[in-house]
């Protein structure tokens, strides 16, 4: 009798597809069927979509209608293709013009009183209908602003279905103003380090990892996270491609209110959240703490705190730079590449309380961190620094240093995969970057001696280098080398091997 078709999008993971809504309709009972939803979502979708449209004024269609999707949604449906399911199943029923909804993508989720509730992930979504030839989107309201970044898109906000089949019928639509200030991207944080005096130790330890993407422990009793938020501030500036990829991170997890901008993220997860808001979930399709750190920083503040299978799972991630998660018939993968700063107290003790901990149990806290102290090259002490102490270096002086050292390695691995020291692999530290030979002697001594084992020598290696980078010299020199070993150790010796 009829046939109507429209687009909306699907995501698994971050990765999103473009499936066709189509709609036929024969004579028959009033009854709608709807094909290629994961089974357990057919009934809710259903109820949605029939109090959407009982409760917008519209009368439900006395006709059998079906709904497909093609490809079919993968296990678990996220609501986000509801709009595109009530207009098809409008349009064949003849309460919408066929053609205007032809062309376009429409994304999300129906209330039961007929209103367009925001969806996560609008942000990957409209750009893979853009890149599909689809420029015409229609998103919840809330979401437009977010969609509006997209460039070729033009977007249309809607908020009640009711509205929204009215300026179909009436092919008059809204365009969203895209022409609307967006908030300037952002390009320095709120917080700089000539705000953090004092502990000069851990700044220094600070901009030699945004120089070589190493990662950092800050030990002690002193204000880590306070240093740690400033770390983001002397990173290089993201990316162009870099800045795409964290905004869709932020908005598939709901949290695109984040200022775009070309400033690393910082994400700082409390010990006390659940594994799945550290890591993620890959029912809800939702990225974690780790992945909203990407191609930023990653900060644990009184790290032992943290559950031992999150201390431990994080160690994957730190190697294969994402996130993989798998369950309930799917499997995702999240971005995660991160600079992680560690910070750890002496022992569990309350701050300020007096400390009768005997060694053991200092031991046994700091014990828990040790599989992901085996990946960190530098340690800082970190102490209540004394008022009255003159105000520390500026970031912006940091961070030109920082770039600077970035530039020399990125010249150096110019015909590689790798762009900082931190990512060379072993292998190719020893064969295509050789020290100076002094430097080279004092590291093999050090490993002689049992200070330092193989794995841990090529971090030291690649430490070294950006001591090289920064100092602007061609190779690690002997003082490169030194320096490197006395920031393996951090000052209280402490370093794991
Ligand atoms: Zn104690």
């Amino acid at each position: 009798m009829g046939h109507a078709s429209t687009r909306s999008v699907a995501l698994i993971g971050l990765s999103a597809h473009v499936v066709d809504v189509e709609a036929d309709a024969v004579p028959g009972d009033a009854e709608l069927h709807l094909v290629g939803l994961p089974e357990m979502s057919v009934w809710p979708a259903r109820a949605r979509i029939r109090a959407a449209i009982l409760n917008s004024g519209t009368a439900w269609p006395d006709m059998r209608i079906t709904v497909s999707v093609t490809p079919v949604i993968p296990p678990i449906y996220d609501a986000a293709a509801d709009l595109a399911l009530v207009v098809a199943l409008l349009a064949v029923a003849g309460a919408i013009p066929p053609e205007r909804i032809t062309g376009r993508v429409f994304l999300g989720e129906l209330a039961l009183d007929g209103g367009i509730r925001p969806v996560r992930g609008v942000l990957p979504m409209v750009a893979a209908a853009v890149r599909a030839g689809i420029s015409s989107v229609v998103v919840p309201a809330d979401c437009a602003r977010e969609a509006a970044q997209v460039p070729g898109a033009v977007v249309m906000p809607v908020t009640q279905l009711a509205d929204l089949v009215d300026q179909l019928r009436h092919g008059a639509f809204r365009d969203h103003d895209n022409q609307e200030p967006d908030p300037a991207p952002s390009s320095s944080f709120a917080v700089d380090l000539a705000d953090a005096p004092g502990n000069q130790a851990a700044r220094r330890a600070l901009e030699v990892c945004a120089a070589g993407g190493h990662h950092l422990f800050l030990s002690g009793d002193g204000p880590a996270t306070m240093l740690a938020e400033r770390l983001p501030g002397i990173l290089p500036p993201l990316t162009d491609e870099a800045a795409r990829k964290v905004a869709e991170i932020y908005s598939l997890a709901g949290r695109s209110h984040r200022a775009q901008g070309i400033t690393p993220p910082l994400s700082a997860p409390h010990h006390s959240e659940t594994p799945t808001a550290i890591f993620g979930s890959v029912a809800a399709n939702r990225p974690g703490a780790l992945s909203l750190a990407h191609r930023g920083v990653l900060h644990l503040a009184d790290a032992p705190e943290f559950a031992r299978t999150v201390l431990d799972g994080l160690c994957r991630p730190m190697d294969s730079g994402q996130v993989h998660l798998a369950g309930r018939g799917r499997s995702v993968h999240y971005p995660a590449r991160f600079t992680l700063v560690l910070a750890a107290r002496p022992c569990p003790c309350p701050e300020g309380r007096d400390c009768a901990c005997p060694p053991e149990a200092r031991r046994r806290y700091r014990a828990r961190l040790a599989l992901l102290l085996s990946r960190v090259a530098v340690r800082a002490p970190i102490e209540q620094s004394n008022r009255g102490t003159r105000a520390g270096e500026p970031s912006a002086a940091v961070a030109a240093r920082v770039l600077a050292a970035r530039v020399r390695a990125a010249h150096r691995l110019a015909d590689t995969p790798w762009r900082t020291n931190a990512e060379v692999p072993a292998p190719d530290l020893r064969t295509r970057f050789p020290v100076a030979p002094e430097a080279a002697e004092l590291l093999r001594s050090a490993v002689n001696t049992g200070l330092v084992t193989a794995d841990g020598l090529s971090r030291l290696l690649r430490v070294a280098w950006t001591l090289a980078d920064l100092r602007g010299v061609d190779r690690p020199q002997f003082d490169d080398a030194a320096a490197a070993l006395e920031l393996w150790k951090g000052a209280d010796g402490d370093g794991a091997r």
